[in-house]
């Protein structure tokens, strides 16, 4: 994709700070990172997120998200990790390739990623379960 910016990172036509690399995969600091060693994980070809990646190339991401993640807390001694996809703009997403987010998280850092806990109205959680399972590719 010719505007992409994370394509044109892959392509090496803008820095980054490469962590690591595969056939398909690429890993690289996030330029605004919420902790430091925030790292992005991609996938070479370009997808825009979630609903247009294929299986296999989504099974290439989490193997690479498996791999970076402990490498990510062992070098920033997190106590924890955060691990986001952002899919849609209503999901907060700014950038149009695909890529997890790797957050190192302390104990103190005061990072809040919160969501309101909402209540199901009665049997309308069996109702969303149904619609859902309807849905489901197969
Ligand atoms: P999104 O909100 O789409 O899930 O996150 C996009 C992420 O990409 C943001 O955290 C942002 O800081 C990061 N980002 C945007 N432009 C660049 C860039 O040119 N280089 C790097 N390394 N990260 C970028
Ligand atoms: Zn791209």
């Amino acid at each position: 994709m010719d505007n992409c910016i994370f394509c044109k990172i892959i392509k090496r036509e803008l820095p980054s700070n490469v962590i690591y690399e595969d056939d398909t995969t690429i890993s690289f600091l996030d330029i605004s990172p919420a902790n430091k060693g925030h790292a992005l994980v991609i996938s070479k070809n370009h997808f825009t997120n979630i609903f247009d990646v294929p299986g296999l190339e989504f099974i290439n991401l989490s193997k690479t998200v498996h791999t970076i993640a402990k490498a990510i807390k062992e070098a920033t001694k997190a106590d924890g990790l955060n691990i986001f996809l952002n899919n849609e703009k209503a999901a907060g997403q700014i950038v149009f390739h695909i890529h997890y987010h790797i957050i190192p998280r302390y104990n103190t850092d005061g990072i809040q990623f919160k969501w309101p806990n909402k209540k199901y109205e009665h049997n309308e959680s069996i109702d969303y379960c149904e619609r859902i399972k309807k849905c489901l590719v197969k």
